[in-house]
């Protein structure tokens, strides 16, 4: 009989390996994004109410193992999947991407938070946001001398100076080439997510030498095995299934 599991999803890399995985999985997403209706695993969607709730689902379902391949970024999701696998006593595996790495021409620059990058930002006029909605609850704050483009899963209607643009991954990088010359942005801000899906708004603001803005990472949880690629993950997986 396969094991069963609980994998905690959000990313382009957990969605790919619930399409390998059976019933006897649970798919778990926060519901922010797309719910897939053609999985063969169980999918659940909606937070657990924190570390004990998700302990108790993890109890009740009779769950062997925890895997966390949430995004980067939602750390309070990953802190709370370490500290259910201890109380429930099962292992969690965590997929832990790297984050990308400046070239030689690259400037980036890292800043903590919100008040920080708005700082950094003070000297330009035209930034494109790809760090996700927090932008959209500041847009009545953009200086006198800023236009703002947002990208986020989302779009809504914009302010004055300003733009949202409703967009998912994979971005192509002859669609973020137009993109920029479109929106004719003078900074790029963005999470350091690691992911290939995103990385080509990067390999464009080398070529235009835009300097980026990126937000740091937070810190994760240590938990009982951590991979840095899905493949090496899956590897491990399929010996216990
Ligand atoms: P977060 O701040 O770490 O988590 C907030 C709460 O959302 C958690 O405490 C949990 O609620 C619930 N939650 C998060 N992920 C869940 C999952 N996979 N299944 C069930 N409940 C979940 O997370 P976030 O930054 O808001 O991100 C939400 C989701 O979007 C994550 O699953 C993540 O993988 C995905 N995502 C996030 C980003 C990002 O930049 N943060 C980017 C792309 C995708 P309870 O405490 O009630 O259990």
């Amino acid at each position: 009989m396969s094991a069963r599991i609980l994998l905690l999803g959000g990313t382009t890399e957990a969605l790919r390996l619930a399409r390998q995985l059976g019933p006897e999985t649970v798919y778990s997403l926060a519901g922010l994004g797309r719910v897939p209706d053609d999985l063969a695993c169980q999918v659940r969607v909606g937070g657990f109410g924190g570390a004990e709730g998700l302990a108790a689902f993890i109890a009740d379902e009779g769950i062997e193992l925890l895997l966390d391949l949430t995004h980067p970024y939602a750390a309070q999701i990953s802190h709370n999947a370490a500290r259910a696998a201890e109380l429930a006593g099962v292992p969690c595996w965590a997929l832990r991407r790297s984050g990308w790495q400046p070239g030689a021409d690259d400037d980036w620059r890292e800043v903590d938070g919100w008040d920080e990058l708005t700082c950094a930002l003070a000297p330009f006029e035209r930034p494109f946001f790809t760090s996700g909605r927090e932008p959209l609850a500041h847009l009545h704050e953009i200086p006198e001398h800023q236009h703002w483009t947002v990208r986020c899963l989302q779009a809504e209607p914009a302010p004055p100076r300003a733009e949202i643009i409703g967009a998912r991954g994979p971005f192509a990088l002859d669609e973020e080439r137009a993109l920029f010359a479109r929106i004719r942005c003078d900074v790029l801000v963005s999470k350091n997510s690691g992911s290939a899906s995103t990385e080509p708004k990067l390999q464009v603001a080398r070529e235009l030498g835009l300097p980026v803005l990126l937000l740091r990472r937070p810190s994760l949880p240590v938990v009982d095995r951590e991979f840095a690629e899905i493949e090496a993950l899956w590897e491990v997986l399929q010996q216990r299934l």
